[in-house]
């Protein structure tokens, strides 16, 4: 959006909004004290130690120290810029965004696109009403009936009825038949005009599933035939608001329900993820018609660390994630994780949660293979005899420029090691190989079919794989006309939706036991999040440590919070010549697989901790052992009395925060000694 916003507006505009209404309609607040509160939407946490200050206007978390005023907040929860959420706020309190530098082209572009949404938001509407009262609506209510869908979801998915005919909507949409209205019912898709001139619907007898941006306004539709009609699936074109390789059906819901997401499960079609939402499965996203992009990845991986791909389990779905793997390779950071799921053949995810449920459905994703291990056997699967000397040599030839591409070094790293090990070729003469050989896709993009004439509803037809055709589930579920009754699952009221929590067991133990086991982990957590070592200014209490993996990762955290700038190389140049490489893969992998949702910030975090914490209780135990030889506490030298009130302080400092959040971080709300700790503990407060 070009136009700069002058500050003044921007001012003005905080002024008028109250952050507590803000927040409050994004996630639900408690008024505790002064202050409100709630379960931080930026970082998982059990009890709430996020605080909204209405007097200060100002929003932050104790938790993981998120922060801002209200024009940050919806930047943050709504995955939105700043001129957007400018945009946002200003419409809750009906303010108009004054731009400087734009030219008159500019705002009548800008007044036509927010024409398109307002019609695009009525059309929605027209079409959730025609569902409840048009005089044809048992024909879409069986259809929905049939897939067992619920009052309440296709209230939630607000799914509508485009009943038969070729002028329903444009009779109700274009008055009497204004031009600007019949223009912007063209430009918004909705309206179609033939070669002689004359317009008509372009959804006719369909089931309509509108498709809504982030913030939730209507840009564009699925429909689904009701008749014999071709195309089955017709999605509209696209559109000054509606670009598919930009939007994924069913993520402004995803974002309704849960406002921490930790992962996505993308799907192909609508009522797959209607059908996933139905059973509790609230992270499905579909494509709308086109392949997965670029664009969606980065969407997605903005939201949530990991996505699982769903696909068929028959020959095209494997090519599908073939293609997906050649996007997802120059994209993939450290700390993301990709999963490829694949159905039994003839299932697809509607079918197949509907016979497993949640957990079954879960249980699946859990197994889902790793984009490592999909890459090698795809790979393999084109070699005679994967295990030969000259069948190793031909798949490190096609695996190494592919995993050059890789920019997450350490995950880059870390599949190095695994094709190491599949072809008995160490990574160096790995990595010279794939200076050598070009990279092949693996799968290349199927040939772009040219689109028909003009004006034909064909144009935008379901491209992507053929879907298998939907079965019938017999006994269906109470589908009830009225959508605000008859329903058992009640997404309205967000109850607690238990998160997809893998096996809470720890990583295994090393064999070489005596060393804290959490020591282990905290190297191989810290190597696929070396961020977090910067969130710990002093790192000394880790000499207490002093075993070899101790040592080890003392010297990685040095290396790490010394040069920020080189911080993965030289973590990995360090570990290269350490001979427990193996040990910290496997643990890491352990981890990921139990603590997989999580983030791997969060897990690493956390390890530093308890660790900190550890190491503050032995000193406190050593300097009082060592002050009875002394006789006394006052003969000890400097360095053990710092020592141990480094140590109580930290324990201290532990002791408030828990009371603090208890009191919803409201510091005047302790008691007069702890206020007097807290300043204490914080003297820049
Ligand atoms: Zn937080």
């Amino acid at each position: 959006m070009a136009g700069r916003i002058p500050q003044s507006f921007i001012e003005d505009l905080l002024s008028r909004v109250n952050i507590v209404d803000v927040v409050d309609s994004r996630i639900r607040l408690k008024k505790a004290g002064k202050n409100h509160s709630a379960c931080c939407p930026f970082h998982n946490e059990k009890t709430p130690s996020f605080t909204v200050a209405s007097d200060k206007q100002f929003y932050y978390c104790f938790g993981c120290g998120a922060k801002g005023n209200a024009i940050g907040f919806v930047m943050e929860f709504d995955n939105i810029d700043f001129p957007e959420a400018v945009e946002t706020l200003a419409g809750t309190v009906a303010m108009e965004v004054p731009k400087e530098d734009v030219t008159p082209q500019q705002q009548q572009k800008q007044k036509e696109r927010l024409s398109l949404y307002d019609l695009s938001g009525s059309a929605a509407e027209f079409y959730s009403q025609q569902l409840r009262f048009h005089g044809e609506r048992a024909a879409p209510v069986n259809y929905l009936k049939k897939r067992g869908l619920s009052g309440k979801a296709a209230k939630f998915f607000n799914i509508g009825f485009a009943p038969p005919g070729w002028d329903n909507l444009k009779k109700a949409l274009s008055g009497d038949g204004d031009d600007e209205k019949m223009q912007g019912l063209k430009d918004a898709g909705l309206m179609i005009e033939n070669d002689k001139g004359r317009t008509y619907d372009r959804f006719r007898n369909r089931v309509i599933y509108p498709i809504r941006d982030l913030r939730g306004r209507t840009i564009g539709f699925g429909a689904r035939t009701l008749g014999d009609d071709k195309p089955k699936y017709l999605n509209s074109p696209e559109t000054p608001i509606f670009n598919k390789g930009n939007e994924l059906y069913g993520l402004y819901e995803c974002r309704q329900i849960r406002q921490t997401l930790k992962r996505f499960l993308v799907v192909e079609g609508y009522m797959d993820v209607v059908a996933l939402h139905e059973f509790g499965i609230h992270y499905a996203v579909a494509t709308l018609g086109t392949a997965t992009s670029e664009t969606h990845l980065h969407k997605l991986f903005k939201i949530a660390p990991e996505i699982v791909f769903c696909f068929d389990g028959d020959e095209a779905g494997r090519r599908a994630a073939k293609r997906g793997l050649d996007l997802v390779l120059p994209i993939l950071e450290d700390g993301q994780q990709i999963r490829f799921l694949f159905l039994p053949e003839g299932e697809d995810p509607d079918s197949m949660v509907r016979k497993e449920g949640k957990d079954g459905f879960e249980q699946r994703m859990k197994n889902a293979m790793g984009i490592s291990e999909f890459l090698l056997n795809s790979l393999k699967q084109d070699i005679d005899d994967p295990t030969s000397l000259d069948g190793r040599a031909r798949l490190a030839k096609l695996a190494s420029p592919l995993l050059q591409q890789i920019p997450g070094k350490v995950l880059q790293t870390l599949f190095w090691q695994a094709l190491a090990e599949e072809t008995n070729i160490d990574t160096e003469q790995l990595k010279a190989i794939a200076i050598i050989e070009p990279k092949v896709a693996l799968e290349p993009k199927p040939k772009e079919i040219a689109p028909p004439a003009n004006n034909s509803q064909t144009l935008n037809t379901y491209s992507g794989p053929a879907h298998p055709q939907f079965d019938d589930y017999g006994d269906s579920q109470q589908y009830s006309g009225d959508h605000d009754q008859g329903d058992e699952h009640g997404y309205s009221d967000a109850p607690d939706y238990d998160d997809y929590q893998g096996d809470q067991q720890t990583a295994p133990a090393p064999v070489q036991a005596k060393e804290h086991p959490l020591i282990k982990q905290a190297i191989a957590l810290i190597l696929h999040a070396p961020q977090v070592v910067q969130a710990f200014p002093d790192l000394s209490f880790l000499q207490e440590f002093s075993g070899q993996y101790g040592q080890l990762l003392q010297r990685l955290t040095q290396i790490l919070s010394a040069t920020p700038a080189q911080q993965t190389l030289d973590a990995l140049s360090l570990l290269a010549i350490d001979p427990e490489y193996q040990s910290y893969k496997q643990i890491t992998e352990a981890y990921n697989q139990t603590q997989g949702h999580l983030s791997q910030e969060q897990v690493a975090t956390d390890c530093l901790n308890q660790l900190r914490f550890k190491a503050a209780k032995q000193i406190k135990s050593k300097v009082v052992k060592k002050s009875a030889t002394v006789g006394g506490f006052k003969n000890l030298p400097q360095e053990d009395q710092d020592r141990y009130k480094w140590a109580s302080e930290l324990f201290e400092a532990d002791i408030l925060n828990q009371k603090l959040q208890k009191v919803g971080g409201k510091v005047d709300l302790l008691s007069p000694q702890d206020q007097e700790k807290y300043k204490q503990l914080n003297p820049t407060s």
